[in-house]
């Protein structure tokens, strides 16, 4: 196993995925060594940081759209496809350089799904976790999740990702800068707090007001596995924009690394 972690970033589309590898590309390049930088967007225009691997260099994903006759997310499954048939090469050329750098980041298509819940985003993503720890960034939009009832929806994707990948896991509430995370922290912390904000959600239309019914006792049933799910979770609160929490991230980076270097 080599000991340079590889980061994945997946988040849901607009989440800021690419935003946040731009960031941490350059806190990398200021702080440590510079990484080693993929992209696995095949349907991206600009990539505002410069890659060492792209897939939009060996899969044309226009072209695979018309050649194949698909809509935009079947070309990017395709494209992936078409990338992980060659995923043995791409391992040799990372692992040749791993003197050189100190962390592998790889950002993922806008729309989750094509990544986590396709063929080639599990080979790609166990070719990987087997020459390199491995650990998955889930970037959340703060602002997007402040709401009860999204955030429990992303909290539960969250948790798929990681019965999918079984590979570490750090939840990245992204864009600080237009809300703080502290309500996320402390609902993870304190389920009883995120049932009371449950209760006097607008969205849940008095579902909560009396405490029964079956949106509570799923709720109920729910704080149990989730409570399981966030111990196990590093939490970072970050602003791809200003910088901010990316020490943080690189803090819970080293210690899931640590902790992989035990396990796996
Ligand atoms: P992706 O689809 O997950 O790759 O998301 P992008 O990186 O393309 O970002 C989606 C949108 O969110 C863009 O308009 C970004 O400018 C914006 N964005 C990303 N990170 C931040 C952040 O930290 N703060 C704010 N305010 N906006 C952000
Ligand atoms: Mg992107």
């Amino acid at each position: 196993m080599v000991n340079a972690p590889t980061v994945i970033c997946v988040g849901m589309a607009g989440s800021g995925k690419t935003t946040f590898m731009q960031r941490l590309n350059s806190h990398l390049h200021s702080k440590k060594k510079p990484p080693y930088v993929i992209n696995l967007d095949p349907a991206v225009s600009k990539v505002p940081f410069g890659c060492n691997i792209d897939i939009r260099d060996s899969v044309k994903y226009k072209k695979v759209m018309e050649e194949y006759n698909l809509g935009p997310n079947g070309a990017i499954v395709t494209s992936l496809n078409l990338f992980a048939t060659k995923i043995d090469q791409v391992i040799n050329l990372v692992e040749k350089r791993a003197d050189n750098f100190s962390h592998c980041i790889i950002d993922t298509p806008g729309q989750i799904e094509c990544f986590i819940w396709s063929a080639s985003g599990a080979i790609i993503t166990e070719a990987f976790a087997s020459t390199f720890p491995t650990i998955i960034a889930y970037i959340i939009d703060t602002p997007r999740s402040s709401s009860p009832t999204t955030f429990i929806s992303n909290m539960l994707y969250a948790c798929s990702i990681l019965y999918k990948t079984k590979l570490p896991m750090i939840v990245v509430f992204n864009k600080t800068d237009v809300e703080k995370a502290d309500f996320a922290k402390e609902w993870m912390q304190d389920f009883e707090k995120f049932q009371e904000s449950l209760r006097t959600d607008p969205n849940m239309n008095g579902e909560f007001s009396n405490g029964s019914g079956y949106m509570s006792s799923l709720v109920n049933s729910m704080s149990l596995m989730l409570e399981e799910f966030y111990s196990t979770l590093d939490v970072v609160a970050c602003s791809a924009y200003t910088g901010e929490g990316f020490d943080d991230f690189l803090n819970a980076i080293d210690k899931k690394t640590e902790e992989y270097n035990e396990v796996y």
